[in-house]
């Protein structure tokens, strides 16, 4: 079997047309979506991430600003940041971008952030709402993977799934959102003993692990849908997924490439989730918890 490409480049470009069509409605109620980014020390590739995302924002006409501090900074500097950024009524999601410098209290950082600014979806609030069956804001990652499935129409509910990490940002909320569709989901990680014996068995593979090549074509079930989430740099300076490309391809059915897979469905879902944010800010509930 050789897989059909997921291509997560094309699926976002369709997304982003409708993104401008939600701002120009936004618009002519007098509101521009508006997304702050923190970006703390001087780590090169949370500096690409943060130029892609800012990129995207005036692809689609959202307003971004980017705060910055050095590495030395201090923790309450950043929390009084965060908490100004709460009360500013043209910000309407607050993105800090991990990781952190180990000194900094990343969770005490992230709680923070308003749970209805919160377009990441780190904050417990939002991932209690995931885990109670009741998203408001979903991680950007694993949301932008299911949103890949759902618009491949790939069957989800009914299905045997493995998810390879179980990290807050991607493996953890991306099981509850594969369990929401109906999958029968098995989360692997480190300590996971002879990962073939689940992954074999998968009709969905979601590899989420940061190890270059750690699933090859030999590990698969012949069809599986294979979700490459990794994105590592090798030491020639290519970036590599967690899937093994060459021999994944030959016996999957679907497979995302890395880059230009689940990648631009993360920078959309960031995208989506301001704009929603903005959306729900003029929204009455909303107005008249805030003005309270
Ligand atoms: P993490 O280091 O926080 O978590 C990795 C997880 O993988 C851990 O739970 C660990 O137990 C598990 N793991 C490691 N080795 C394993 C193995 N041999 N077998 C099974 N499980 C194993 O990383 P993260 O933040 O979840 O990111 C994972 C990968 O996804 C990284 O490559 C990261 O760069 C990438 N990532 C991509 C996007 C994107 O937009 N495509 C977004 C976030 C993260």
């Amino acid at each position: 079997m050789t897989a059909t490409l997921i291509d997560g480049a094309a699926i976002a470009r369709e997304l982003y047309a409708d993104f401008k069509q939600r701002v120009k409605a936004l618009a002519s109620r007098g509101v521009r979506p508006g997304l702050a980014a923190i970006l703390i020390g001087d780590n090169p590739v949370s500096e690409v991430y943060v130029r892609t995302k800012t990129r995207a924002c005036a692809e689609v006409g959202v307003h971004s600003v980017e705060h910055r501090f050095g590495a030395d900074c201090l923790e309450h500097e950043v929390i009084e940041l965060i908490e100004s950024l709460n009360a500013n009524p043209v910000i309407h999601g607050i993105l800090v971008q991990l990781p952190l410098p180990p000194r900094l209290d990343t969770g005490r950082i992230l709680q923070t952030v308003d749970a209805r600014k919160d377009v990441d979806g780190f904050n417990w609030n939002n991932l209690g709402a995931l885990v109670a069956g009741h998203p408001r804001f979903s991680p950007c990652t694993p949301l932008g993977v299911v949103t890949m499935l759902d618009r491949e129409k790939i069957a989800v509910e009914g299905s045997n799934a493995v998810v390879i990490g179980r990290s807050v940002i991607v493996g953890k909320p991306m099981a509850l959102m594969l369990i929401a569709r109906g999958a029968t989901v098995t989360v692997c990680n480190s300590k996971t003993r002879e990962l073939q014996e689940y992954t074999s068995r998968a009709d969905i593979v979601v590899a989420a692990a940061g190890k270059p090549g750690l699933v090859k074509g030999s590990m698969l079930k012949p069809g599986a849908v294979v979700i490459d989430v990794g994105i590592n740099r090798l030491p020639n300076g290519k970036l590599a997924g967690d899937v093994d490309f060459a021999s994944a391809s030959r016996v999957a059915s679907r497979i995302t490439p890395v880059p230009g897979g689940v990648g631009r469905m993360t920078v959309a879902m960031l995208i989506a989730n301001t704009i929603t944010a903005a959306e729900r800010s003029i929204a009455k509930p909303y107005a008249a918890r805030a003005s309270r």
